[in-house]
Protein backbone atom coordinates (compact mmCIF):
# COMPACT_ATOMS: atom_id res chain seq x y z
CA UNK A 1 0.00 0.00 0.00
CA UNK A 2 2.69 2.10 1.11
CA UNK A 3 4.91 1.62 -2.24
CA UNK A 4 1.42 2.06 -4.32
CA UNK A 5 0.79 5.69 -2.54
CA UNK A 6 4.20 6.91 -3.03
CA UNK A 7 4.47 6.23 -6.50
CA UNK A 8 1.11 7.43 -7.41
CA UNK A 9 2.15 10.68 -5.73
CA UNK A 10 5.58 10.59 -7.54
CA UNK A 11 4.01 9.78 -11.14
CA UNK A 12 1.59 12.98 -10.42
CA UNK A 13 3.64 15.79 -9.54
CA UNK A 14 5.99 14.63 -12.34
CA UNK A 15 3.36 14.49 -14.72
CA UNK A 16 2.46 18.45 -13.37
CA UNK A 17 5.68 19.73 -12.76
CA UNK A 18 6.16 22.79 -10.77
CA UNK A 19 3.25 25.06 -11.80
CA UNK A 20 5.70 28.70 -12.16
CA UNK A 21 9.03 27.16 -13.99
CA UNK A 22 7.68 23.76 -15.36
CA UNK A 23 10.53 21.77 -13.33
CA UNK A 24 9.82 17.95 -13.29
CA UNK A 25 13.04 16.06 -13.48
CA UNK A 26 12.83 15.23 -9.55
CA UNK A 27 10.09 14.62 -7.24
CA UNK A 28 11.11 14.97 -3.95
CA UNK A 29 11.91 18.26 -5.41
CA UNK A 30 8.11 18.92 -5.98
CA UNK A 31 5.53 19.98 -3.05
CA UNK A 32 2.44 20.08 -2.96
CA UNK A 33 1.14 23.35 -1.46
CA UNK A 34 -2.37 23.33 0.28
CA UNK A 35 -4.59 26.52 0.16
CA UNK A 36 -3.82 27.23 4.05
CA UNK A 37 0.06 27.34 3.09
CA UNK A 38 -0.21 23.58 4.93
CA UNK A 39 2.85 21.97 3.16
CA UNK A 40 1.79 18.25 1.60
CA UNK A 41 -0.97 18.17 4.62
CA UNK A 42 -1.96 15.06 5.70
CA UNK A 43 -0.26 12.98 2.49
CA UNK A 44 1.96 11.07 4.64
CA UNK A 45 -0.44 10.00 7.25
CA UNK A 46 -3.30 9.30 5.30
CA UNK A 47 -3.61 5.71 3.96
CA UNK A 48 -6.07 6.12 1.49
CA UNK A 49 -5.50 6.53 -2.19
CA UNK A 50 -8.53 7.53 -3.09
CA UNK A 51 -9.04 10.19 -0.78
CA UNK A 52 -5.00 11.60 -1.25
CA UNK A 53 -6.26 11.74 -4.94
CA UNK A 54 -9.19 13.98 -4.23
CA UNK A 55 -6.97 15.97 -1.75
CA UNK A 56 -3.69 16.91 -3.92
CA UNK A 57 -6.36 17.83 -6.66
CA UNK A 58 -6.87 21.00 -4.47
CA UNK A 59 -3.56 21.57 -4.31
CA UNK A 60 -0.74 23.56 -6.51
CA UNK A 61 2.54 21.56 -6.96
CA UNK A 62 5.63 23.46 -6.73
CA UNK A 63 9.48 23.36 -6.94
CA UNK A 64 11.47 24.04 -3.68
CA UNK A 65 13.25 27.13 -5.41
CA UNK A 66 9.80 28.76 -7.13
CA UNK A 67 8.10 28.41 -3.55
CA UNK A 68 10.65 30.41 -1.48
CA UNK A 69 11.23 33.07 -3.60
CA UNK A 70 6.92 33.32 -3.80
CA UNK A 71 6.54 33.29 -0.14
CA UNK A 72 9.69 35.61 0.27
CA UNK A 73 7.63 38.08 -2.28
CA UNK A 74 4.22 37.37 -0.19
CA UNK A 75 3.68 35.17 2.76
CA UNK A 76 0.47 34.35 0.76
CA UNK A 77 2.00 33.52 -2.38
CA UNK A 78 -1.61 32.43 -4.12
CA UNK A 79 -2.40 35.98 -4.82
CA UNK A 80 0.85 35.80 -6.79
CA UNK A 81 1.37 35.33 -10.15
CA UNK A 82 3.65 33.15 -12.12
CA UNK A 83 5.98 34.94 -14.79
CA UNK A 84 2.81 34.76 -17.69
CA UNK A 85 0.69 36.49 -15.27
CA UNK A 86 -1.11 33.28 -14.67
CA UNK A 87 -2.69 32.63 -11.18
CA UNK A 88 -1.38 29.44 -9.72
CA UNK A 89 -3.26 27.16 -7.26
CA UNK A 90 -6.52 25.67 -6.34
CA UNK A 91 -9.34 27.01 -4.81
CA UNK A 92 -9.90 30.52 -5.37
CA UNK A 93 -10.51 33.04 -2.36
CA UNK A 94 -14.44 34.39 -1.41
CA UNK A 95 -14.80 37.64 -3.57
CA UNK A 96 -12.56 36.11 -6.43
CA UNK A 97 -12.69 33.94 -9.78
CA UNK A 98 -10.02 32.83 -12.41
CA UNK A 99 -10.69 34.05 -16.17
CA UNK A 100 -8.21 32.41 -18.75
CA UNK A 101 -6.06 31.73 -15.61
CA UNK A 102 -5.78 35.23 -14.58
CA UNK A 103 -7.17 35.85 -10.92
CA UNK A 104 -10.44 38.74 -11.10
CA UNK A 105 -12.43 40.08 -8.90
CA UNK A 106 -15.53 37.81 -8.41
CA UNK A 107 -17.74 41.29 -8.08
CA UNK A 108 -21.13 39.43 -6.86
CA UNK A 109 -18.96 37.27 -4.38
CA UNK A 110 -16.53 40.54 -2.84
CA UNK A 111 -19.90 42.13 -1.89
CA UNK A 112 -20.25 39.84 0.91
CA UNK A 113 -16.50 39.91 1.67
CA UNK A 114 -16.86 43.46 2.26
CA UNK A 115 -20.01 43.13 4.32
CA UNK A 116 -18.72 41.01 6.19
CA UNK A 117 -15.79 43.86 6.80
CA UNK A 118 -18.28 45.99 7.51
CA UNK A 119 -20.28 44.51 10.21
CA UNK A 120 -17.07 43.75 12.41
CA UNK A 121 -15.56 47.35 11.23
CA UNK A 122 -18.36 49.76 11.38
CA UNK A 123 -21.14 47.60 13.75
CA UNK A 124 -18.65 46.20 15.69
CA UNK A 125 -20.59 42.53 15.55
CA UNK A 126 -18.93 39.21 17.04
CA UNK A 127 -18.10 36.43 14.51
CA UNK A 128 -21.11 34.64 15.93
CA UNK A 129 -23.40 37.54 15.17
CA UNK A 130 -22.14 37.99 11.64
CA UNK A 131 -22.32 34.36 11.06
CA UNK A 132 -26.58 34.85 12.23
CA UNK A 133 -26.60 37.81 9.86
CA UNK A 134 -25.14 36.43 7.12
CA UNK A 135 -27.66 33.00 7.46
CA UNK A 136 -30.89 35.27 7.98
CA UNK A 137 -29.99 37.40 4.60
CA UNK A 138 -29.75 34.30 2.99
CA UNK A 139 -25.84 34.65 2.12
CA UNK A 140 -24.28 31.65 0.37
CA UNK A 141 -21.24 30.39 1.99
CA UNK A 142 -17.95 30.09 -0.58
CA UNK A 143 -19.47 26.58 -0.85
CA UNK A 144 -22.40 28.06 -2.68
CA UNK A 145 -24.73 25.81 -0.07
CA UNK A 146 -24.51 25.40 3.91
CA UNK A 147 -24.67 27.91 6.78
CA UNK A 148 -22.02 30.56 8.33
CA UNK A 149 -20.78 29.99 11.41
CA UNK A 150 -18.36 32.15 13.55
CA UNK A 151 -15.36 30.03 12.49
CA UNK A 152 -16.40 30.69 8.57
CA UNK A 153 -16.29 34.29 9.06
CA UNK A 154 -13.21 34.23 11.08
CA UNK A 155 -11.25 33.07 8.18
CA UNK A 156 -12.47 35.37 6.65
CA UNK A 157 -11.78 38.01 8.18
CA UNK A 158 -7.95 36.64 9.11
CA UNK A 159 -7.17 35.33 5.26
CA UNK A 160 -4.14 36.92 4.43
CA UNK A 161 -5.55 37.44 1.20
CA UNK A 162 -7.60 40.54 1.95
CA UNK A 163 -5.19 42.04 4.40
CA UNK A 164 -4.05 45.46 3.73
CA UNK A 165 -7.14 46.01 1.24
CA UNK A 166 -8.38 49.83 1.87
CA UNK A 167 -11.67 50.93 3.17
CA UNK A 168 -13.14 53.42 0.59
CA UNK A 169 -16.13 55.09 1.42
CA UNK A 170 -16.75 52.68 4.28
CA UNK A 171 -16.30 50.06 1.78
CA UNK A 172 -13.24 47.44 1.42
CA UNK A 173 -11.96 47.37 -1.94
CA UNK A 174 -10.22 44.13 -2.77
CA UNK A 175 -7.02 44.18 -4.41
ZN1 LIG B 1 9.61 25.93 -10.02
Amino acid sequence: MYEEKRKYINEYKKSKGCEVCGYNKCASALDFHHDNGEKEFNISQCSNLEKIKIEIMKCAVLCKNCHAELTEKSPDWRINKTKKGEYIGGVVALGYKTKNKKLIIDEEKAEIIRMIFKMKRYKRMGLREIARELNKLNIPTSKDKGEWYGTTVKYILENPLYKGNKFKRGALVLI
